[in-house]
């Protein structure tokens, strides 16, 4: 099986350092408590048993960035939900957003075959009778400076994937998130878990699948686990991300 990957040339290297630096929409949000966010990608069914239960076990709820033309297939990552699954999460609290319908990468498309995408992607949520998504994630991390400025007028917040110290300022329309991955990605995570105990922060986590044997994308049902003890030890407050965002705009200075 062929896994995407974005380009990795010069130029799109020398783009992709500079995209954080324009069209931002920051937030330096002072927090009494630290909060952390959860949210899944593509997404994996995997997820269901092993991530959503075990947090819905502590009352807690995440966010779900669908791209609904991979429900029903397979890949790398495993069977992914199909549509029911995804309706039947947004009926459980869960917040479902925007992750393109056909998963395309930014720097790939126009700007106009890519919003087409994310329309594409919102009627499919609509017929299931979910609300317009108030967040999004670009597949693959891949941003672009036009759409940075068109999705800010579209979403509340757009995530990357790179990751991010709690204590930075945020940037809502490339929000930097932290990658909940096995191997030396997972000792991070975990690190900064105790981190935000000291210094309270917004910490957003992000994986794919969550099986035994996960993808390089993804974590074990142990290691799922393992963080939401951690969290719920961190006296952190689990939000979506929408919901994190509000409560970081009222904390703002
Ligand atoms: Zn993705």
């Amino acid at each position: 099986m062929t896994i995407y990957q974005p380009d990795m040339s010069l130029k799109a290297k020398l783009r992709r350092r500079i995209v954080p630096f324009v069209a931002r929409r920051v937030l330096k949000p002072k927090l009494a408590r630290p909060i952390v966010s959860f949210s899944f990608d593509d997404c994996p069914k995997s997820v269901i048993e092993n991530a959503i239960k075990p947090l819905a076990q502590e009352n807690w709820r995440s966010t779900v960035y669908i791209a609904m033309g991979l429900c029903g297939t397979t890949n790398h990552l495993g069977l992914h939900m199909s549509a029911d699954d995804v309706k039947a999460l947004h009926e459980d609290g869960h917040e479902i957003a925007d992750h393109t319908y056909s998963h395309i990468d930014a720097m790939q498309h126009s700007s106009k075959d890519f919003l087409a995408d994310i329309e594409k992607n919102q009627a499919a949520l609509n017929a299931l009778n979910i609300p317009a998504s108030q967040t999004f994630a670009y597949p693959y991390g891949q941003v672009t400076k036009d759409l940075k400025f068109t999705l800010a007028t579209m979403f509340k917040g757009a995530r990357g994937i790179s990751s991010r110290e709690s204590i930075e300022d945020i940037d809502l329309n490339q929000i930097r998130a932290n990658r909940l991955y096995a191997g030396s990605e997972y000792e991070k995570v975990m690190n900064q878990i105790e981190n935000i105990k000291n210094k309270p922060g917004w910490l957003p986590i992000f994986t794919h699948d969550v099986r035994e044997n996960p993808s390089q994308y993804g974590c074990t049902p142990a290691q799922m686990r393992n963080v939401i003890k951690a969290v719920k030890s961190s006296g952190a407050q689990v939000l979506t991300m929408a919901d994190a965002i509000n409560h970081l705009e009222l904390a703002n200075v």
